[in-house]
């Protein structure tokens, strides 16, 4: 089955800084497909390539069998786009900017059908479409975006960070949206910097960094949710009598431990926090043995876990032993 994104050897220069090199991307069809990376690495770049709104300097890209710059209003009928950027000033509401788009892209079915449905978006992700978009908060801006994108139902929904702006509740609803169109058969390309958000809602991931892809595969295989950041707070007589320099020479053993500190609180309790990478077992286990207080689990942010686990920019040209001698070199080990 023909894929229906296939990105080959994507390019692109502005002026003299290289935004994408030699990027290769296939998303097959009924797929979900994460794209993520940190600020600067590309994803809006090569998502705005996919609709066209930016060519490449070199390389071939095919979205629905097409090429974006040749497949005109017809291939764009078949896309659902929200940009990274969205800009809604207009002084007309909701319901008539949405109208608008419906006679654009709307034949799946007529105008009335595509408008029945961005009424029902509306309602889920409750935003009042009888108000002048202009005056809409940031967040429900990016859900009047999100329905014009979801409500002709196309083919493909290329999403750049859409769940920005949004509160959790609204990020929820909007996976569960995401969920719904991969059981219709619509393929999902969406792009974000929150690994949690793409780890719930994409069957496959990308990772970019500095315009190349530096992993791939499952999300399962992903390796970056195996980075945590720690926080505990021991109390009682065993933390008391071992003092925190004891605490922290008890977990500076536990495999895959870094960034470790332990220190007093005023009351006397131990400050305890390290990231853990890979099995968090042994850390658990240890903690197990003191007086917990307190806990909390987090993910580091995604630049530090990416520069963690596959390097600088120039990660995919070097080999393990280098990327472990840049991870040992940042972590000081
Ligand atoms: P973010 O998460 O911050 O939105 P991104 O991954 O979407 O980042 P891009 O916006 O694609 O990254 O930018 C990739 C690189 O290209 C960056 O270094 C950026 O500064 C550069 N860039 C993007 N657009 C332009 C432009 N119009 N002119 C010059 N440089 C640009």
């Amino acid at each position: 089955m023909t894929d229906t994104i296939e990105i080959r050897a994507l390019h692109k220069r502005y002026g003299r800084s290289i935004a994408l090199q030699e990027l290769d991307l296939q998303v097959r069809p009924g797929t979900v497909f994460g794209l993520i990376g940190p600020n600067g690495a590309g994803k809006t770049t090569t998502l705005r390539t996919l609709v066209d709104v930016i060519r490449p300097t070199s390389g071939t890209v095919r979205v629905l069998g097409e090429e974006p710059r040749r497949g005109g209003a017809a291939l764009r009928r078949r896309i659902g786009y929200v940009p990274g950027e969205l800009h809604l000033e207009g002084r007309v509401n909701g319901h008539r900017l949405l109208a608008f788009y419906a006679e654009v892209s709307g034949e799946a079915g007529g105008t009335a059908s595509v408008l029945g449905t961005a009424r029902d978006l509306a309602d889920r992700l409750g935003v009042d479409l009888n108000r002048p978009v202009r005056t809409l908060s940031k967040g429900n801006k990016q859900k009047v975006g999100l329905i014009q994108a979801f409500m002709h139902r196309p083919e493909l929904l290329i999403l750049d960070e859409p769940t920005s702006g949004l509160d959790p509740l609204m990020q929820r609803e909007f996976l569960t949206m995401v969920r719904e169109a991969r059981d219709a058969g619509q393929t999902v390309l969406l792009s974000s910097h929150v690994l949690s958000e793409i780890q719930q809602a994409a069957d496959e991931v990308a990772v970019l960094a500095a315009g190349r892809i530096v992993a791939g595969g499952d999300v399962a295989s992903l390796r970056l949710g195996s980075v945590r950041r720690v926080h505990a707070r021991i109390a009682g007589a065993d933390a008391a009598d071992a003092g925190a320099a004891d605490v922290r020479a008890v977990f500076a053993r536990i495999p895959g431990i870094e960034e470790l500190e332990a220190d007093s609180a005023p009351d006397g309790s131990i400050r305890l926090s390290a990231t853990v990478e890979g099995d968090i077992d042994p850390f658990v286990k240890a903690l197990a043995r003191q007086e917990v207080r307190e806990l909390t689990v987090e993910e580091p942010d995604l630049e530090e876990s990416v520069l963690r686990l596959y390097g600088d920019s120039s990660a995919s040209d070097s080999t393990p032993s280098d990327r472990s001698t840049q991870r040992s070199r940042r972590t000081g080990e």
